[in-house]
């Protein structure tokens, strides 16, 4: 099966003047072009000249690891662009374990079982209700493939045990989901609210996980842009506070799992953006969301479930 090759919107933003994580600006060596959504992923709005070097340095450890260990086998199928200007190589080995003993399948890219453990979180972020920070929430872990062939795949490589999907940190993900949801809002309304998570991206505290992202408690807009990743702004209002949100919908054309992250609150300086250069129709739209409208329904479910072929 060929799968279109994806494509995403093109931006880029102007340049803040000042780095959007640490407020520095820049230095010697200057402000880094940032990308949204990472061009390793297909990523094309680029924040220009918003990140210092040292907190590019912070944030691209973690992305990389990310993109690579996570989305590896899932950017290679679909053919998105990989680092230094390498191709995808034309064979890959699938680990198997069979009768006791591993062994590495050589595979052509067209049967490659690519496969993504990903986290659908069913709770909202903990913040608009006033709770604290905590683990004490359900999460649910599946895998997830953008194949529709996936079993088919598995099937062909025989009886055995099949390592489908690598391992990676999910206090990373979290931080990974946090970056792209803040530098988006940050560039689609020119930093005008007060940011909330920025610690959380540069610091290693995955426990703020559930007090700022939650599930998919927004739901596919309307007018999506249907681009293979999808972000939109959305304002939400809480116990007396208007929240700044973003919906992160990373591979939004395979119908992997969306989150919400409360990026921050507005304040009094926050304008409304109207019109001109830095609207935010494109991709994302600003949109008032009521809290009554959730529904737990609108929480996709994992569409694959299993991980291994039987043995016979
Ligand atoms: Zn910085």
């Amino acid at each position: 099966m060929k799968l279109p090759r994806p494509h995403t919107s093109a931006r880029t933003f102007d340049p803040p003047e000042r780095c959007i994580y640490c407020g520095k600006p820049g230095g010697e060596e200057g402000l880094r072009d940032e990308h949204i959504i990472p061009d390793g992923l297909g990523g094309r709005l680029v924040y220009a000249k918003a990140s210092c070097h040292a907190c590019e340095k912070i944030t691209s450890a973690f992305e990389g690891r990310i993109i690579s260990q996570a989305y590896g086998d899932t950017r290679a199928i679909l053919g998105l662009r990989r680092g230094n200007g390498r191709k995808w190589p034309d064979e890959f080995n699938v680990q198997v374990t069979r009768e006791a003993e591993k062994i590495d399948v050589a595979v052509k890219g067209d049967e490659l079982p690519a496969a993504v453990w990903l986290t659908c979180l069913n709770h909202r972020p903990l913040i608009l209700d006033n709770k604290p920070v905590s683990g004490n929430v359900k999460v649910d872990l599946a895998l997830w493939s953008p194949l529709k062939d996936y079993q088919d795949r598995l099937a062909a490589l025989g009886p055995g045990t099949v390592s489908v999907a690598k391992r990676y940190r999910f206090d990373e993900f979290f931080r990974f989901i946090n970056r792209i949801a803040f530098a988006y809002a940050h560039a689609s309304l020119r930093g005008k609210f007060s940011p909330l998570t920025v610690e959380y991206i540069l610091r290693d505290r995955g426990k703020w996980i559930t007090r700022y992202i939650g599930g998919d408690i927004i739901g596919r807009p309307d007018d999506a842009s249907h681009d293979i990743h999808e972000l939109y702004l959305a304002q939400i209002k809480a116990h007396g506070l208007t929240y700044v949100a973003v919906r992160v919908h990373l591979f939004a054309l395979n119908d992997f799992p969306a989150y919400v992250v409360i990026v921050g609150t507005e304040n009094a300086e926050t304008e409304q953006p109207t019109g001109a250069a830095h609207d935010v129709k494109d991709p994302g739209s600003w949109t008032k969301v009521n809290f009554e409208r959730f529904r737990a329904e609108t929480v996709p479910h994992p569409r694959v479930r299993f991980r291994r072929v039987p043995d016979e």
